[in-house]
């Protein structure tokens, strides 16, 4: 491989989405820079990349100013499963907010293009389904949630205030429900409760009816969305929703897990979370059209890898 002789931030490397993309920006030559204050990530995500002569990682706090020489910043540092990120709301918002407006100054005392990992979680419980990007949302602002939802938003609005007041290069790119490999087994995310609960023989969890339905994108394809968007032409901002339009109800996705693991765990019904959205659904139109774009790992084959990757990390 070539060294691109590019430099570029990821901050959250050492979490699920970032640890993927650090790997695939290791692949296409960068440098690679990864800060992470280890809220949620592992040095287990990054373990293949240390020791990399291409590959750096700096253990430091984003709501922290940080002065490095970056070409590029993908921000993702951020806590993204509800029970972490509810865990210390105050923190969540901090991380949001103070993280989006450090890393813009340096993006902008650095001259580097900078990319939000922002999410479907601006949308809310939403009224417009599918969710285009026109859509303003429906969001409860002082709920369990808002920490994360609102967060995300005011980051969103602090973006775009500084490409418009500063003409900051930005991509705004609205993450939908993504799994895959490296999802945390006690991250209480739907995904992977499921699978370790199939894996373990244990009850599945059911929140509410199990009517509730989202829209799950594997890892790799969402990884190749983001590169893509990074390198769209400057006058591209966002936002833009990245994800797999594939719907399904919680229900079936609990009876598509037991099938793909053969696990005989039975369903078993919990109370519904608050806020917790109906439904969701990206439209995908803008991601096809401006980053050429488009998921391509279905459902079943996503799900047979993690479940692998699972029963390997369980012994299962
Ligand atoms: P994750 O929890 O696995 O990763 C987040 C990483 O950020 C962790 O390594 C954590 O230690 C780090 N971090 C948290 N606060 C920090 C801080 N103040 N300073 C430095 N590092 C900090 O979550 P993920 O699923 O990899 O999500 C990554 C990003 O993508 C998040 O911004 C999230 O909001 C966004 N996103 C993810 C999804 C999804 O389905 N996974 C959906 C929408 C948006
Ligand atoms: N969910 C569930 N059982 C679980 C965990 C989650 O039924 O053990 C539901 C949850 O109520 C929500 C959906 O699955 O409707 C997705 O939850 P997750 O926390 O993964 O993501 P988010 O709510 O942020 O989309």
């Amino acid at each position: 491989m070539q060294p691109s002789g590019q430099r570029t931030l990821v901050t959250g490397g050492a979490g699920f989405l970032g640890s993927h993309l650090c790997d695939a920006l290791i692949r296409r030559g960068d440098d690679v820079l990864c800060v992470d204050n280890f809220h949620t990530g592992t040095r287990d995500n990054i373990a293949p990349l240390l020791g990399h002569p291409r590959f750096e990682l700096l253990q430091h706090d984003i709501t922290l100013p940080l002065d490095v020489e970056v070409d590029r910043i993908f921000n993702l540092a951020c806590p993204a499963s509800p029970v972490h990120y509810q865990h210390d709301p105050v923190r969540t918002t901090r991380t949001c907010v103070h993280g989006a407006m450090n890393m813009l100054a340096l993006a902008e005392r650095r001259g580097a293009r900078i990319l939000q990992a922002s999410t479907s979680e601006v949308y809310g419980d939403p009224e417009v389904h599918p969710q285009p990007e026109s859509y303003w949302g429906r969001v409860n602002p002082i709920g369990l949630r808002s920490c994360y939802n609102e967060g995300k938003r005011c980051a969103e609005t602090l973006f775009f205030d500084y490409h418009r007041q500063y003409g900051l290069p930005i991509k705004v790119v609205r993450i939908f429900n993504t799994y895959g490999p490296r999802m945390y087994a006690d991250d209480g995310r739907v995904v992977s409760n499921f699978i370790v609960q199939a894996l373990r023989g244990d009850d599945v969890t059911l929140y509410g009816d199990g009517s509730q339905t989202r829209s799950f994108c594997y890892v790799d394809d969402l990884v190749g969305a983001l590169l893509a968007a990074m390198e769209t032409p400057a006058g591209f901002t966002g936002p833009v929703n990245v994800g797999n339009p594939a719907e399904l109800s919680m229900r079936e996705l609990a009876e598509c897990v037991l099938r793909l693991s053969g696990s005989p765990s039975r369903i078993v019904h919990r109370p519904l979370p608050p806020d917790d959205p109906k439904v969701r659904r990206p439209d995908i139109d803008l991601a096809r059209q401006a980053l050429g774009w488009q998921p391509t790992v279905s459902l079943d084959e996503g799900l047979r890898k993690t479940i692998a990757y699972f029963r390997l990390l369980l012994n299962a």
